[in-house]
């Protein structure tokens, strides 16, 4: 399966924002973004002046790097939210948000996204009681996420439970730490997403 395996830190200094690629070394001092929070290369601290049509390419670079998500599948994507009601824009990060590693990390089952897709690949997971290992799975409202069994007993699973705990839940999900699972409530609206990200200018990018 193809990934994205350039260092995670560059892409931060690149966009100019912490992506949280990284699980806990995000929130440390070991951050290469708190240390160095310029963009990465010879001409990183010289002045950069950038045409709109950059400004809309760094946006759709930005949000595809936040959710690790290929080109042409992000295009996928955007064409979705596009055929479908509502607010392109909105209903494009909606898509995004239901992607199967995004919930794992969003319910605190999983330090990362990053870290998230490698434990689906490897079989973690269940989605309504079935082994789901496909990443980009795109859940609905009431599925059920859940470790899987043969998991729970893993030490770090058990990190992973008071680490969740530690870090609380979005409103929109349902997460039970005890039995280490969670119930897809609904899906979230634009206001209560925390992403920094200006999905107008990914819907302008396209729409070219
Ligand atoms: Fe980005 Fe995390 Fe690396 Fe910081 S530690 S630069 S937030 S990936």
């Amino acid at each position: 399966m193809a990934r994205y395996k350039e260092a995670s830190c560059r892409l931060c200094r690149r966009e100019g924002t912490k992506l949280y690629l990284k699980g806990d070394r995000c929130y440390s001092e070991k951050c290469a973004f708190v240390r160095k929070g310029y963009p990465p290369g010879a001409h990183g601290q010289g002045r950069q002046k950038i045409s709109e049509y950059g400004l809309q390419l760094r946006e759709k670079q930005k949000a595809r790097r936040i959710y690790g998500v290929l080109e042409k599948q992000f295009r996928r994507y955007f064409k979705e939210a596009d055929r479908r009601k509502g607010v392109t824009g909105e209903t494009l990060l909606q898509i995004l948000e239901s992607r199967l590693d995004n919930m794992v990390y969003r319910m605190g089952l999983a330090r990362s996204r990053t870290d998230a897709r490698q434990l689906i690949r490897h079989g973690h997971y269940s989605v309504n009681g079935r082994k789901v290992d496909i990443p980009s799975y795109l859940t609905k409202p009431g599925d059920v996420i859940a470790v899987r069994e043969k998991s729970r007993n893993n030490s770090f699973f058990k990190e992973m439970a008071e680490w969740g705990e530690a870090q609380g839940t979005v409103e929109w999900l349902e997460v039970d730490r005890e039995n280490m699972s969670g119930t897809v409530l609904r899906l979230p609206s634009r206001e209560e997403l925390d992403v920094p990200i200006a999905e107008h200018l990914i819907v302008e990018l396209y729409s070219r």
